[in-house]
This record gives structure tokens, sequence and C-alpha cells, in this order.
């Protein structure tokens, strides 16, 4: 660790030329006002556009900044990832390039780490300029997550978070591929805290999250800290033993008591697709188990380095 860098910030960018010059000067402006040391270090996650020429062009006049540059798109967590492997500073704060983060909290949540906190994460009380469907699966995967897991993550909070040298290090031995930061943020401990705010709109450019990388997302988490979406398949095969058999005790009840005849082939075919759409989406459930197994399992590098200024670790090409 360099004692003499303070803080680091951790900016992941992906095509986003239409806001990180904004983002660099107010992000400066604010890291300027704590007198005291910090690096920006730009986490360039396979930007096709100007992004790169972009922060580079920062790093001329400014040597606070610090660029990683990814041999394609590895995704958002990833990108965080790396940041913080190259991170140098005694507390790494992790923001979004699109200032739907404000910067300005940072020094909130610079008081609240030299308090004594370890990790202090943003907390989302209203989300502004985002769209209703957007919003409403937010806060309902949120709570589906809070419910499945054992383990306390907060809700509405994303990756915006300051973390301290040491949970830091922690991170950095937890090996899987499949990250979901603020997961495991919770679960690395420590002394944590929230400061509240609202979240603004973008304030250039489109969201590098469409529906798909979401989807992808809410999966990881899931998959990575909660066991429930495997156990409905036996609370779904008990339900399913006791509906058949209470079916077929009730028939032979009626054959045995009446003269009706039972012309059930409708109702065997409805329990048919029934039954076979529980059974594959089960399969679907344990694959996407499995699917993370053989990740693991292959154990890739995380991510691939084409290009890094600034560093220390500049001959470290990937992890
Ligand atoms: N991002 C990234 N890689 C990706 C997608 C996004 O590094 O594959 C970055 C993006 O540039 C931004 C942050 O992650 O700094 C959050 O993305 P975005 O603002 O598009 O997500 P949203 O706020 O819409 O959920
Ligand atoms: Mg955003």
């Amino acid at each position: 660790m360099n004692a003499d860098i303070r803080h680091s910030i951790v900016i992941p960018v992906y095509n986003e030329e239409a806001v990180i010059d904004q983002s660099y000067r107010r992000l400066k402006k604010v890291m300027d006002s704590t007198k005291e040391s910090y690096e920006m270090i730009f986490v360039n996650d396979g930007s096709c556009d100007h992004t790169t020429a972009m922060i580079k062009g920062f790093r001329e006049q400014d040597d606070a900044v610090k660029l990683i540059t990814f041999s394609r798109n590895f995704g958002h967590q990833i990108a965080i990832t790396a940041g913080m492997d190259y991170a140098l500073g005694a507390a790494v704060i992790v923001i979004d390039a699109d200032l739907q983060d404000p910067p300005e909290l940072i020094l909130e949540m610079i008081a609240k780490w030299k308090e004594g906190f370890d990790v202090v994460y943003a907390k989302r009380t209203k989300r502004k300029g985002e769209t209703f469907f957007k919003k409403q699966t937010a806060r309902l995967f949120y709570r589906i997550l809070k419910a499945s897991s054992d383990l306390e993550i907060p809700t509405d909070s994303g990756d915006f978070r300051l973390l301290d040298r040491r949970v830091c290090e922690e991170l950095k031995r937890l090996p899987e591929k499949t990250r979901y930061v603020r997961g495991l943020v919770s679960w690395v401990g420590f002394r944590q805290t929230a400061v509240e705010y609202e979240r603004d709109g973008r304030l250039a450019g489109e969201t590098k999250y469409p529906l798909k990388k979401m989807i992808k997302l809410s999966l990881d988490g899931l998959t990575s800290f909660s066991f429930q979406p495997i156990k409905i398949a036996s609370y779904a095969g008990g339900v399913l033993i006791c509906w058949g058999s209470i079916s077929l005790a009730g028939m032979l009840l009626l054959k045995l008591s009446t003269a009706a005849i039972i012309a059930g082939w409708n109702l065997v075919i409805a329990m048919q697709l029934v039954l076979t759409g529980i059974l594959l989406t089960m399969m679907g459930i344990i694959g996407e188990y499995i699917g993370r197994i053989y990740d693991e399992a292959r154990d890739r590098p995380l991510y691939i380095v084409s290009e890094c200024y600034g560093m220390k670790k500049e001959e470290i090409k990937c992890k």
C-alpha cells in the first residue's frame, strides 16, 4: 500500500464520452476540497467511443488520473473489482461515471469513515430520471434478495460506496468469478453504515445497463447469496405430490361410490402442461447454478487489461 495516497476513486466507464468530462471536473472539485491526496482510477470497460482518448487528455494535465483499459467489455462489476485491485488509497470510493451518484456525497462518506466506519454505502431514498419499470423491478429485486438470503444485504443501495483499505484487502481474497460486489461487501462485514441521497437522472448518454445486463446482475446476486430458488423445487414437488394424491383419491372414491364416467383427458393435458412447465423452470434454475459452478471450475482470469497508465502494478495485465 502506498501511504501517500489517502483516497482512491474508482470510476467504471463504458462509452461515457457524453458525461466523462463533467464527471471528471465535478469529482476533481470535490476531491481537491478535501485537501488530502487522492487518485482517480478510471476503469475503461472496453469503450469504443472517445472515452479512452478523453481520459488520456485529463491525464496530461493531472497526475491523479489513472487509467486501466480492458481488452473488451467485461461488465460493470468486474470493472469495479479491477479498480479495487489497483487502488492504493487508505479509503477506496466507487462511483458511477454518469453523475447519477453525486460526487459531493463523498465528503459525507469520508466524514463517516473518519468516525471509524469501514464501509459507508449510499442508500437511495429516491430515484429520478429512471423508467417506472426500472424503479419497480429494482425495488422488487432488492426485496426478494433480502427475503431469500441469510446475509443482511442493504436494500436500495448500489455500488456507490466507500471501503476502508482492510475491507478492500479482504475483498481481494475472495476468488469467485460471479461478482455481485455489493453482496460481497456485506459478506465481508466490519462496521458498515449508510448515508442517504436522492439519485439524480443520468446527466447525458444512455444507460449501459439494458434489461439483459440487469437480469444477469439480479441472477448473479440471487445465486451467489441464496439457495432459496433451488429449494423451490422441493417445495413445488411436495405440493404436487399432495395435489396428485388427493385428486387420485377423489377419483377413486367417485368411481366406487357413483356410476359417473370421468372424462378426464382435458384435465390430464392441463396438468401435463403445468407439470412440464414447472419441471423446465426448475431445470433452468438448477442450470443457472451449474453454469456458475462451471465458470468457477474453468478458473479463467476475471479480466484482461490491454493498457494501463499511472499504475504501480503496470506489469500486471490480468487477474
Ligand atoms: N458500466 C461499465 N460496464 C458496463 C456497463 C456499465 O463499466 O458493461 C459503467 C457505466 O459507464 C457507469 C456505471 O457502470 O459508469 C453504471 O452504468 P449505468 O449508469 O449505465 O447503469 P444504470 O445507472 O443505468 O443502472
Ligand atoms: Mg447510471
